[in-house]
This record gives structure tokens, sequence and C-alpha cells, in this order.
């Protein structure tokens, strides 16, 4: 029986983004993560991550180094109560041409295979224009929290918060 989820953008939605983050200690969780996720998860939602991660393209950090730093996360997390099911990334730059960089859907149709994702029930939320139209392409509904504005295509909601994008998705 393949399941609902959400799945986050990582930088800017789940965590603070100080750009091209590399180190665990940079790692600061934005307001009321931990709550959202525990209210999605409580509701069936299997919870995954879909992010760019260009700086390992760019050589500015290791595999080893964003595996350290998704170690702390999902450390974090645990301790929080909430299990995440999944963390997928492209590290390619954008001249690379992948087709796994988020607006691309190669890595959410990676998921969604790998967990049994019921896409048509999930959402993608994310502060960049790049997570919604990765989500739309892919056949989620998205929600943009604390993003950029006058993205195309429009998201289908918006929030200033994911304790809010919690709120919406859970009474839509
Ligand atoms: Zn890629």
């Amino acid at each position: 029986m393949a399941r609902p989820a959400i799945l986050f953008d990582r930088d800017g939605t789940l965590i603070e983004d100080p750009g091209y983050l590399s180190r665990p200690e940079q790692v600061t969780w934005m307001d009321g993560t931990f709550d959202a996720l525990r209210q999605f998860a409580a509701a069936g939602y299997r919870l995954l991550i879909i992010t760019n991660q260009s700086g390992i393209g760019r050589g500015l950090y290791s595999e080893d180094d964003m595996a350290r730093v998704h170690a702390r996360l999902r450390d974090d997390l645990t301790k929080a109560g909430v299990t995440l099911d999944g963390i997928y990334h492209c590290p390619h730059t954008p001249e690379d041409g992948c087709a796994c960089r988020k607006p691309d859907i190669a890595l959410i149709a990676q998921a969604a295979a790998e967990h049994d994702l019921d896409l048509g029930r999930s959402w993608m939320i994310g502060d960049k224009c790049s997570d919604i139209a990765a989500g739309q392409a892919a056949g989620l509904r998205t929600v943009q929290v604390y993003g950029q504005a006058n993205c195309t295509p429009a998201p289908d909601l918006r929030s200033a918060s994911l304790t809010d994008a919690a709120t919406l998705i859970l009474k839509a």
C-alpha cells in the first residue's frame, strides 16, 4: 500500500541556509521544525529530504562532509522523536546538466520508487522556486515557506513557517 509523504528541501526550509553548509556544527533548525515533523508523522506521512548539494560538485566539501551533516540531522531528529525515512541529494553543479538537480525530478522519482510513495497524496515543501517546480513536475502538491516570491509555477499554498505549513496540509 503506497504511502503519502512530505518531501522537504533541506537548506532554508528545515535548517537555516548559511550558504554551502558543510559542517555539523553549522546546523541550526528553523523554529517549529520538530513540532511540524511530529505532526506529519502522526498523520501517517513518510518524511524525506530532497536536497541540491552543488557544493560537492564545486569541490567546496565532500560526500563524507555531507554525510556527517546528515548524521547530525538524524541524531537531532531521533532525540526529538522523529524518524526520517530518507535523504536524497544531488551532488552536481547546474553546468553538469544532470537529471537529479531540482527542478528536475529524478531524486523524487527515486524516492517514490524506493519508499513506495503515493505522490498524488504527497507534498513538497521548500523555500525556493526550484523546489516548487520539482514538486509540481513530479505530481505533488506544494507549499512554499519563507520563500522567494513570484515563482512560476506558483505553489499551491504559501506559509510563513513549517508549523503553519503543517496546519495547512493537515486540513487540506
Ligand atoms: Zn544531479
